[in-house]
């Protein structure tokens, strides 16, 4: 099969031909239709998060067919024991022999992948391969972020990328109101939110016209921690939504006191791709996508890192 793999880190992926992947017990084969690409993808390429094996096939947000040709989602969790504290109550995006798709398991930026048939998700037909496949990570942890941001009615999102603009329309189709925050001088990005539905959109230092509620951080730089907590009404929330960030800078106490909270988002649950699909389809969510041939895989991971896109991208094999 055609694939690209990381054999470095730091280095290019490199399209290869590596043989067809055989299925484990409990495993499916798949046939890849699309993969959508993922900031954590880039921080696997550029050595900011470490790599568990190499090389490795990138890629965890996979939308596929299996040998009897129904359609499955492949997300990031791609396997739990079942058997650990985390995993008995509830909280399996926790487990802690949990492994992932496209940094434990081989992914999806290839012909084929194989996956635990347990943890695939039943695909709704209203969405095509390019639409589905950037909600299986960026929509999926945006989601789980936004419900960990409880009922806030002002929802700040530091970072309108691929995340954020899946995870605005969910705010406003749930009556919230949305800000967002991007990069100073990224007119076109202020632009795109607000055509998503954001009611406020500036740079990410900038204090917008009322206090928020939350604000959810898909950015990777720390010194957005200490940015949101000062745009904070009292009792607001943090939330902290990428597997990556830069150390955040110390701050005065008085932008915590008052009952603010910094958290974080780990990973996903099964549930919660049942539930953000079913509500995905039911908004209906739309994703904005620009799509790469399988051996344009490094210069999608560039175009991410350069913010050349608006939206997401996906590699199409
Ligand atoms: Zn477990
Ligand atoms: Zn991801």
């Amino acid at each position: 099969m055609r694939a690209v793999v990381l054999e470095r880190q730091g280095q290019p992926l490199a399209p290869v031909t590596l043989p067809d992947p055989e299925p484990a017990d409990g495993q499916l084969l798949l046939t890849v239709g699309a993969c959508g690409v993922c900031r954590t993808d880039l921080h696997l390429r550029d050595a900011e998060i470490a790599a568990t094996r190499l090389p490795v096939v990138l890629g965890h947000q996979i939308v596929a067919r299996t040998e009897d040709g129904r359609r499955v989602g492949v997300p990031w969790l791609g396997w739990t024991d079942g058997c650990c504290a985390y995993c008995t109550s509830g909280r399996e995006n926790l487990c802690e022999r949990a492994r992932f798709t496209g940094r434990d398991i081989d992914g999806g930026f290839a012909e084929l992948t194989v996956a635990d048939e347990r943890f695939c998700l039943p695909l709704p037909d209203q969405l095509s391969d390019q639409q589905a496949a950037p909600l299986l990570c960026g929509g999926l942890i945006g989601f789980r972020a936004l419900r960990l941001a409880g009922d806030a009615a002002r929802v700040g999102l530091y970072g309108f990328g691929s995340a954020a603009h899946m995870i605005c329309q969910v705010g406003v189709f749930e009556g919230r109101r949305m800000f967002a925050f991007t990069r100073p001088g990224d007119q076109r990005g202020r632009q795109f939110a607000r055509e998503l539905g954001a009611v406020w959109a500036g740079a990410s230092g900038d204090t917008p016209p009322e206090p928020l509620d939350a604000a959810i951080i898909f950015a990777s730089a720390g010194e957005l921690v200490p940015a949101a907590l000062r745009v904070l009404a009292p009792g607001g929330i943090v939330v902290c939504a990428g597997i990556y960030m830069s150390d955040i800078p110390s701050f005065q106490y008085e932008l915590l006191w008052h009952e603010r909270t910094i958290r974080s988002v780990a990973n996903l649950t099964r549930r919660d791709g049942e539930e953000f699909l079913a509500l995905a389809v039911r908004i209906p969510v739309v994703t904005t996508v620009t799509s790469y041939p399988l051996e344009r895989a490094e210069q999608a991971l560039a175009d991410l890192r350069a913010g050349a896109f608006e939206g997401t991208a996906v590699v199409i094999p």
